[in-house]
């Protein structure tokens, strides 16, 4: 029976350390960014796209349904 041997320590060529976005409340999606509110509420790009009320001034703007703050979307 082998000893497990300490695995020799490989450097995960993880995505890019530093901001981590939380995963979006409506699928449960983490891809790696999503529109989130200080509140805690986030959504993939594919879900806010989905639900055209949230969106504010003809799309520059999206409102968290949770509290009601508004912030810039995607620029398009
Ligand atoms: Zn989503
Ligand atoms: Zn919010």
């Amino acid at each position: 029976m082998d000893q497990s041997e300490p695995k020799p320590s490989i450097v995960q060529p993880r995505r890019r350390v530093g901001k981590k976005f939380p995963v979006c409340v409506v699928c449960h999606a983490d891809p790696g960014f999503t529109w989130a509110c200080p509140c805690g509420f986030a959504l993939c790009t594919a879900c806010l796209q989905k639900n055209d009320d949230l969106w504010q001034g003809g799309g520059r703007a999206w409102r968290c349904p949770q509290c009601g703050r508004e912030h810039l979307g995607p620029n398009r």
